[in-house]
């Protein structure tokens, strides 16, 4: 299988081409040219496997040659060595929990899987390494960082704004050592993401392989499918419609749950549920798509004004229409979601992050259409990483669970950069 640009100008790429390069010669978007829906009776028997059986199932043909099978097997198998426990809230609502990894935030499932196969392309490169340039405003920095911790032949370097980061995501951007540095840059997040920018394009900077590891790349986004039929493995039993509903900023993990359908996935409905960042239910409304610059909630890793993966949600679709009929778009304020943190914990004691309390919301807001359907809102981050508002909105104590503990306590170490000039000193230096 190949994948083509959405921009169309481009050369197509194999599943390695693709990962390395990121993103397309053209600027454009990598998308699989074509797929094959997955074998009926391994749907119907998926119950029987194991997390790591289905989702070598899934990603296989996204893979093809790229990597041989036994090395897929196990590069699966390290990427899913925790848990995503699907918890009952109440009668027809359910909550799939993806924060179970080692930074506590879905995006380490993506990470680590990308970290693994970039690992393996540069296997035999030993005097050629990757160099892995990332921007963070928080979470993404962190499971990168985590996802390439002591993966051979990949250096990660991480930038994130000096003081904007929470205490916690900072110690877990710099206390990690082996192959990942954190710059700490005196600025912004936007300064941060235009230095990266910069860099990829400096060519003084060539020789040194930099490439990038955000949500765009298909090693990161395709995973993401895993989550669907992890869910829907365990929810089978109750021979009822699914309907997802996705706290969603970019994108991506969405559209990951809606090519799982193309893919013969048995799913009723997609909602995404946004915060205040409402470019994707405004487009829903009114037919024009407009990115705007993004405004900060509560649900802050939400905080996108133009989601870059959108365009591949349309590219599986013909029409809006027929996007309409597996897909709806719901925007909520930061006063409902706080509200919505109190509700589920009322109803069940279950302490969500205001992430997953976006999700619940949607479901909410949409399941009278639905009578005879149970809902599935994501879960994306752990409650501990936005311990303030959880504490002080459901007056609670959170436990400090122990991904977060190992890293309280260790020392924070970074290089402090003030300017491009300085960026690029030190990757020239650092060979
Ligand atoms: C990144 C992130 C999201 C948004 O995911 P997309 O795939 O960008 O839509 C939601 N919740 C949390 C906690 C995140 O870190």
């Amino acid at each position: 299988m190949k994948y083509l640009s959405l921009n169309h100008k481009a050369p197509k790429a194999n599943f390695e081409e693709a990962t390395v390069n990121g993103i397309a010669p053209d600027k454009g978007l990598y998308f699989p040219e074509s797929f094959v829906p997955l074998d009926k009776l391994m749907l119907e028997t998926i119950d029987l496997m194991t997390k790591e059986q289905i989702a070598y199932e899934v990603i296989r043909q996204f893979v093809t040659d790229s990597i041989p099978k036994e090395e897929l097997r196990k590069i699966v198998a390290e990427t899913l060595n925790f848990d995503f426990p699907l918890i009952q809230i109440n009668e027809n609502t359910y909550t799939l929990e993806l924060f179970h990894g080692p930074t506590m935030a879905f995006k380490d499932v993506g990470a680590r899987f990308m970290a693994r196969c970039l690992g393996y392309f540069n296997r035999n490169k030993k005097n050629q390494k990757i160099r892995v340039l990332v921007a963070t405003s928080g979470d993404t920095g962190g499971a990168v960082a985590h996802g390439f911790l002591g993966v051979e032949g990949v250096e990660v370097v991480i930038l994130y704004p000096s003081g904007k980061v929470s205490t916690i995501q900072e110690k877990q951007l710099t206390t990690l050592g082996k192959n990942i540095t954190a710059l700490k840059v005196d600025g912004t997040f936007d300064d941060c993401q235009a230095m990266v920018k910069k860099a990829f394009l400096d060519e003084e900077l060539k020789e040194f392989n930099l490439t990038s590891a955000n949500s765009i790349n298909v090693a990161r986004w395709l995973p993401q499918m895993f989550y669907y039929f992890f869910a829907y493995s365990e929810l089978k039993k109750l021979k009822k419609k699914l309907v997802f509903s996705v706290p969603s900023g970019n994108f991506g993990n969405i559209c990951a749950g809606m090519l799982a359908k193309k893919l013969g996935l048995p799913i009723e409905f997609f909602i995404a549920s946004t915060n205040i960042n409402d470019t994707v239910p405004q487009f829903l409304k009114t037919g024009n798509y407009q990115a705007k610059a993004s405004s900060a909630t509560i649900s802050n890793a939400m905080d996108v004004g133009d989601p870059s993966n959108f365009i591949r949600i349309q590219a599986l679709y013909n029409t809006t229409e027929d996007l309409k009929n597996d897909f709806s778009a719901l925007s909520f304020t930061d006063k409902e979601t706080k509200k919505a943190m109190k509700d589920i914990y009322k109803q069940s004691n279950y302490i969500a992050d205001p992430h997953g309390a976006v999700g619940y919301l949607g479901w909410q807001k949409s399941k009278d259409q639905f009578p005879d359907a149970v809902g599935v809102f994501l879960e994306t981050a752990h409650p501990v990483k936005f311990l303030d508002t959880v504490e002080e909105t459901l007056e609670v104590k959170i436990q400090i669970p122990k991904q977060i503990k190992e890293v309280i306590n260790k020392e924070k170490k970074s290089v402090q950069i003030k300017n491009y000039e300085q960026l690029k000193d030190f990757l020239q230096n650092k060979k």
